[in-house]
C-alpha cells in the first residue's frame, strides 16, 4: 500500500524552502549557489543520523546520487542508511558503496532525510514510512515535480541528472570529491544523459563530468558496466521487441509489448528491459516510442519516450505517472491489451496537438 510522505509544509502550512538555480553557463563561476548551499548545510550540519532514500526501479542516477550524498555524509562523520524500494539492478552492481542499498534501515529513526531524484513520494513505494519519522526532509531532484515532498526541495529541471545538481551543491561548498563519490555521481550523469546522446545533455552536464574524471571518476567502469555488460537474456528479448514491434500514425508512434510469458521464454526480468523503448525511438521515422511491460499479472508499467517537443510527461501524468517531456512512465492496473488501446489512443492525440 502507498504510504503519502508527509512533508512540514502540511503539517504547519507553511510553504517548502524551494531553492531553484539554473546553471548560469560557466561551472567554474560555480558557486553563486549560495541559496542551495546554505539551505543543505543548515540542514545537514544539525544532523545526528540521515536517512537517504530515491525512487523505486532505482535508475543509476537514482543509486548514483544516493551513494553519493552517503559517501559525503560519511566524511563529515555523519551516520547514515541507503534506503530502496528494490535492491540494484544488475547493471548498478557494480556502483561503489552498492552493498550499503538496503529495503529496510537498521535505525528505527532518523534527524535527516534526503531523497534525491523523486518527484512524487509514491515513488518511494515500501520506503516511503520510514521518512515519516524524520524531523526534517531534504529533496533534490530534477523532475517537473509531481507534488512536491519535502522541507528543502533543491529542484533544477533544467539539469540533466539529480547527480548534475548534487556535483554542483558539492562544489559550492567545497565537498572533497573522491573517486567512489565520483563514480557515483558520473554513474548518474552517464545514465540519465544516455552517455551524452539524449537532448538534455549540455554544458553543465559536460562540464560536469569533466570534472568528475578529474577527481577519479572511472568513465570506463561506468560505460563498459552499463552499456556493454547486458545478460544474455536482455538482447534476446531485445530482439523479440524490434520483431514484434507495431508502427501507427504513418510510422510516427512505435510500440512494443513484453507479456509475462515473454518474460518468462527469454528468462529475463524487467530491468532486462532497461533502453529497448530507446531503440524504438531510434527509428528516424519515430517520435514517439513506448515500451509496455507485464512484469506480474495485472500490472503494466509504460516506458515513454518523444522527441523535441512533443511531450509524453503529459501523457504519463494522465494515468499517474510522470517523468521528464521526452522520457516519462507510468504503470497500470489491468492487462497489456487493455492498456495498449487506452494508451496508444493518447499517444496520437498527443501526437497531433504538437
Ligand atoms: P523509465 O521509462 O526509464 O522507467 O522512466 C523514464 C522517466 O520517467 C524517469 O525519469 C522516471 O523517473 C519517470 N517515471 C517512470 N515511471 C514513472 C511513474 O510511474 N511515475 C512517475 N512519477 N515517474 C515515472
Ligand atoms: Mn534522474
Amino acid at each position: 500500500m502507498a504510504v503519502r510522505l508527509l512533508s512540514r509544509q502540511e503539517t504547519t502550512l507553511t510553504e517548502p524552502t524551494v531553492v531553484t538555480s539554473p546553471y548560469s553557463g560557466d561551472i567554474t563561476a560555480a558557486l553563486p549557489f549560495r541559496a542551495e548551499s546554505d539551505a543543505w548545510l543548515n540542514e545537514v550540519k544539525h544532523a545526528g543520523s540521515v536517512l537517504i532514500g530515491t525512487h523505486l526501479n532505482p535508475d543509476g542516477d537514482a543509486l548514483g546520487s544516493a551513494l553519493a550524498v552517503s559517501f559525503y555524509l560519511d566524511g563529515l562523520g555523519i551516520r547514515n542508511e541507503v534506503i530502496c524500494h528494490h535492491p540494484a539492478p544488475k547493471n548498478l552492481r557494480f556502483l561503489p558503496g552498492v552493498s550499503r542499498i538496503r529495503q529496510i534501515p537498521v535505525e528505527e529513526k532518523h534527524d535527516l532525510g534526503i531523497i534525491l531524484d523523486l518527484d512524487s513520494s509514491e515513488r518511494l513505494g515500501d520506503a516511503a514510512p520510514y521518512f515519516q519519522g524524520c524531523q526534517r526532509i531534504i529533496v533534490v531532484d530534477h523532475h517537473i515535480p509531481h507534488e512536491k515532498p519535502g522541507d528543502v526541495r533543491i529542484i533544477d529541471t533544467g539539469s540533466a541528472a539529480t547527480a548534475v545538481i548534487l556535483t554542483r551543491l558539492l562544489r559550492a561548498i567545497g565537498a572533497p570529491f573522491t573517486p567512489e563519490i565520483s563514480t557515483c555521481l558520473l554513474t548518474g550523469i552517464v545514465t540519465d544523459t544516455g552517455s551524452f546522446r539524449y537532448r538534455n545533455t549540455n554544458p553543465e552536464s559536460l562540464a560536469a563530468a569533466s570534472f568528475l574524471l578529474e577527481h577519479g571518476g572511472d568513465i570506463n567502469l561506468v560505460s563498459e558496466e552499463i552499456f556493454q555488460s547486458k545478460p544474455l537474456a536482455s538482447q534476446r528479448l531485445l530482439g523479440h521487441v524490434l520483431e514484434t514491434m507495431q508502427l501507427e500514425a504513418n510510422g510516427q508512434i512505435a510500440w512494443s509489448a513484453v507479456s509475462l510469458a515473454d518474460f518468462e521464454w527469454a528468462q529475463a526480468k524487467d530491468e532486462d528491459t532497461e533502453g529497448f523503448v530507446n531503440e524504438l525511438l531510434f527509428i528516424e521515422t519515430v517520435r514517439i516510442a513506448t515500451l509496455l511491460r507485464e512484469p506480474k499479472p495485472g500490472k503494466v508499467r509504460a516506458s515513454l519516450r518523444s522527441r523535441a517537443d512533443i511531450d509524453v510527461a503529459a501523457v504519463a501524468r494522465l494515468f499517474g505517472g510522470g517523468g521528464h517531456r521526452n522520457a516519462a512512465g507510468c504503470t497500470f492496473d489491468g492487462t497489456l491489451e487493455e492498456v495498449e488501446q487506452i494508451l496508444i489512443r493518447e499517444l496520437k492525440l498527443c501526437l497531433a496537438s504538437s
